[in-house]
């Protein structure tokens, strides 16, 4: 673009140029409660749209239903707030068709193993390029305390003053046993260098980045994640150069193991592991086929498509 202006000289702007900051980045203001988890991870998606200059003409967030769900509303990006567990079809329709646009996934606990359960699971295997986030509060949050498939059990909801009764579902080793899943992390948004840095692998990989976020909610299930935010010592940093590795947290938390993101029975021990609350990388494949290149379609003229359909209506000529 070139601007004229009387006897000023003339000035060249190119989009090119143009360095995005989180600013830019900035919906609506965020109306979740105060203290609200989602609070910090609305601001590791902003760094990481900033930090990978996303363009927001060509980044799309959709939700499904639930507090969480709410996070395309505060981004300056385009957004689809989608229907209760259907995050994921719409999204893959929106990566099928426009493969151009860089497509992220919100949703919550209730959203995605619940009502959404199955899309999830597919989704994941047909392991399209989409980085789906998992804000896990162990809760139903916006209908106001009902108990979600991943409640601890024994806590006590709306829906079940007695406690829950069944142990939690563990989302993280329904995602390892998936044929073709390709890249499972597990992060907590009250660490937010370990948040930004677990969604920037997540961005950088090829194919469906299942990322579980445990994420606080201070209204309805404040004691779930208690102890692994006030004793740094519960928790386990799953460190490996193919995974995350977040130096300026080392001596805060200095229960440190190795783990390779590429051994797949070494992830699923560590997924089903109750002594820690283990943050990282547990798996990562980036060889794993993606649904955009085996469904490939080849081109066809218009002749060719319609010599297709006759084809396939006369297989039903009586
Ligand atoms: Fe966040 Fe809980 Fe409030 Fe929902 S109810 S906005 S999850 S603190």
């Amino acid at each position: 673009m070139t601007l004229h202006s009387g006897h000023l000289p003339v000035l060249e702007l190119n989009a090119e140029d143009y360095e995005y900051e989180m600013s830019d980045y900035e919906g609506a203001r965020a109306r979740w409660c105060p203290g609200c988890g989602d609070h910090s991870i609305l601001t590791a998606v902003q760094r990481l749209l900033a930090a990978e200059q996303l363009a927001p003409e060509n980044t799309v967030f959709v939700s499904g239903i639930g507090c969480s769900s709410r996070l395309p509303h505060y981004l300056k990006t385009y957004g689809f707030h989608g229907i209760h567990g259907r995050a994921l079809p719409i999204a893959t329709g929106i990566r099928l068709h426009r493969p151009d646009l860089t497509v992220f996934v919100v949703m919550g606990d209730g959203d995605c193993t619940s009502i959404g359960a199955g899309h999830w699971v597919h989704a994941m295997r047909y392991n399209l390029d989409l980085v789906v986030m998992l804000l896990d509060n162990g809760i139903y949050g916006l209908t106001k305390q009902q108990t979600s498939p991943t409640t601890p059990q024994g806590f006590r909801s709306n829906t079940q003053p007695r406690g829950s009764w069944l142990p939690p579902l563990n989302p993280l080793q329904i995602a390892l046993g998936v044929t073709n899943a390709s890249f499972v992390a597990q992060t907590a948004e009250w660490v937010p260098a370990h948040l930004y840095a677990t969604l920037r692998a997540a961005r950088q990989h090829r194919g469906l980045s299942f990322v579980r976020i445990l994420q606080r909610c201070p209204i309805y299930s404040s004691a779930v994640y208690l102890e692994a935010v006030q004793h740094p010592a519960n928790i386990r940093m799953l460190v490996h150069d193919d995974g995350v590795v977040v130096h300026e947290l080392d001596k805060i938390y200095t229960n440190q193991v190795a783990h390779d993101p590429h051994d797949l029975d070494a992830a699923r021990r560590i997924a089903g592991a109750t002594d820690r609350v283990n943050l990282g990388v547990l798996f990562r494949d980036g060889s794993k086929p993606r649904y955009e290149e085996t469904r490939r379609v080849p081109p066809r003229t218009q002749a060719e498509r319609v010599a297709l359909i006759d084809a396939e209506l006369d297989r039903y000529a009586i």
